[in-house]
């Protein structure tokens, strides 16, 4: 279905990134991987599918180094067709403790990096008139939970940007959504279950169960592979008046 589009997915060595690049490119798009870490293992998971991949390591907290990782992926590949706004991180903490270089870095990079991204792709796309923006939010776009002040509002910012998006582009076929993830049990939530374990004394599955039970009903991760598809579909032409939505993949979070 997405052979012959390019698709870049910020922060794809790791967790949701990465499942996501590998849904599409077993759809048949070429990938463009970004992130710290590993390089190499992601690159060769998703080559194995059969599709050119690339790789560009810009930190997604600086502008400039966005501004050349796009001009890098439409060198390589002509023009990204599909952005995945991906890359983030998390700093827990109540607000009065919040270090504010940590409010700076989770804004940066869970929010600003999204408009960057996302200013710099919509040209071409229009031209084309075909794109897709898929914006990784959180059920924490849409409800709150304490400690979490600079990305609970990060996620609001990125849902509210989905919408201007997506009006701005809503007589084309450009189309801007966002994906809203309960728990999904990657290393940015590990970090999470390892500092509950620590301050109880609980073991690792303790941790995990009391974690899920604090919010997730149906006591279930969602998993990179799930949140794939659902990108999956939001590239399908079955999405073309998809637009603007924030849609939640939370195993019942927000319906509570
Ligand atoms: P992860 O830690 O597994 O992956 C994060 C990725 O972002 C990695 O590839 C990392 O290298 C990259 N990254 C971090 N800082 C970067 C920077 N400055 N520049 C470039 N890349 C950078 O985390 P994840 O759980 O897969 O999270 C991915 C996205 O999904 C995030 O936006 C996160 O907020 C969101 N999300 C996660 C969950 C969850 O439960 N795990 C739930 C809802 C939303």
């Amino acid at each position: 279905m997405l052979k012959g589009k390019t698709a870049l997915v910020t922060g794809s060595t790791s967790g949701i990134g990465l499942g996501i690049a590998k849904a599409l490119a077993r759809q048949g798009a070429d990938i463009v991987l970004n992130g710290f870490g590993d390089v190499e293992g992601p690159k060769a998971e998703v080559s194995k599918l059969g599709v050119k991949v690339a790789y560009h390591g810009a930190d997604m907290s600086k502008p400039a180094e966005i501004d050349e990782m796009m001009k890098f992926a439409s060198g390589r590949f002509g023009r990204v067709d599909i952005l995945v706004n991906n890359a983030g991180i998390q700093h827990v903490a109540r607000v009065e403790d919040f270090p504010p270089e940590r409010w700076d870095a989770v804004i940066a990079i869970n929010l600003s990096s999204a408009f960057h991204a996302t200013r710099l792709a919509l040209p071409a796309m229009k031209a084309a008139n075909w794109g897709r923006i898929i914006n990784i939010a959180s059920v924490h776009g849409l409800v709150a939970s304490a400690e979490k002040v600079a990305y609970v509002a990060a996620k609001h910012g990125i849902v509210g940007m989905t919408k201007v998006v997506a009006l701005e582009t809503a007589t084309t076929g450009v189309t801007c959504n966002a994906i809203c993830p309960g728990w999904v049990l990657t290393p940015l939530v590990q970090k999470q279950v390892d500092a509950k374990a620590a301050a109880n004394g609980w073991s690792n599955e303790e941790a995990t169960k009391r974690l899920l039970g604090e919010k997730e009903p149906s006591m279930q991760f969602t998993t990179p592979e799930e949140l794939g598809e659902l990108a999956v579909f939001f590239c399908s032409p079955a999405a073309n008046n998809v637009r603007g939505v924030a849609w939640n993949m939370d195993g019942g979070w927000a319906a509570q």
